[in-house]
């Protein structure tokens, strides 16, 4: 079996600040990790590798050079091998470009090892629109399952899996057929350490870099900022909620003094 897992580079967004003049992400306030849903991704690649006993791993990421760290930290997960598409064609991506680049580096992949199964988070902690495995699925013409929280029952000789994924209502179990493409949810395992050889693997290795000239059969028009319909209006950090107010005295005078509250806002209870 063939899994690839689709890596993104991204501001850790626990530190990152916003420039309040341009309201842009200051992307040098914050170290650049692994996006955690993908750190996930991996680790339930290893966990299917496991199950059957043999296997292939690789990742995949678009990005600039430097993003090789997160397919280093993949490697010290478990991952066998990885992938980066750099090239300045790619630079300015929406969600379409982007699904559009990665497929096409999926079809190059495939060319050489045909993927069984694509695994990606479930969003990205920065961009956070949930869009690029979807649309990598839908250019694949491959079915996608998202919000994956159980993989188990990987039939082979059948070419099926057995996934459950999670719904508003509860979850729902689907038995889908490979090739397909997964998106996870946190939940799906948890993190292992990294064994010592995973982690010299990782410092020695160096993924292979593809410019767009190595990928084939590509419409640079569907690539980068020429691919991307999606025009950003405004970028603003949303305004800090007032504090809330502290009711005083026994209870009844609480109630009193929340009755008259309400009734101060009935105009917005009434235009629900
Ligand atoms: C007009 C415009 C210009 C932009 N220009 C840039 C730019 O120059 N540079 C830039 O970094 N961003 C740019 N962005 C943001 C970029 O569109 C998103 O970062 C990207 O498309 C992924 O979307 P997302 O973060 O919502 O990912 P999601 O769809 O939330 O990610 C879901 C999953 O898809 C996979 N995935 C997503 N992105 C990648 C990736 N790059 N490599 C591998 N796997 C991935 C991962 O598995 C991830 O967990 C731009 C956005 C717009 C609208």
């Amino acid at each position: 079996m063939h899994i690839v897992v689709c890596v993104k580079q991204v501001p850790d967004t626990k530190i990152i600040k916003i420039n309040p003049k341009t309201n842009t992400l200051d992307r040098r306030s914050a170290p650049a990790i692994l996006n955690p849903y993908d750190a996930h991704a991996v680790q339930e690649a290893v966990k299917i590798k496991k199950m059957l006993g043999k296997g292939t791993i690789s990742v995949l990421s678009m990005g600039p050079p430097q993003a090789t760290a997160v397919i280093k930290k993949s490697i010290e997960i478990g991952a066998d091998r990885g992938f980066l598409i750099s090239d300045r064609a790619f630079a300015g991506a929406d969600t379409l470009a982007t699904s559009y680049a990665l497929s096409k580096a999926l079809e190059r992949i495939s060319k050489e090892n045909p993927v069984d199964l694509i695994i990606c988070g479930k969003h990205a902690i920065d961009g956070d629109t949930g869009q690029v495995g979807p649309g990598i699925a839908r250019r694949l013409d491959i079915p996608p399952v998202t919000n994956v929280i159980e993989v188990s029952e990987l039939n082979e000789s059948e070419s099926t899996v057995l996934l459950k994924r999670k719904i508003t209502s509860g979850y729902e179990l689907i038995l889908a057929q490979v090739p397909c493409l997964l998106t996870v949810e946190k939940e799906i395992n948890s993190i292992e350490y990294s064994p010592m050889p995973n982690m010299i693997k990782a410092a020695r290795y160096e993924p292979v870099i593809w410019s767009v000239n190595d990928l084939e059969d590509v419409d640079r028009t569907q690539l980068g900022l020429k691919g991307s319909p999606t025009i950003v209006g405004k970028m603003f950090t949303p305004p800090k909620p007032e504090g809330g107010k502290r009711l005083e005295g026994n209870a009844d005078d609480q109630v009193k003094q929340l009755m008259e509250l309400l009734s101060d806002k009935k105009e917005l209870f009434a235009a629900q």
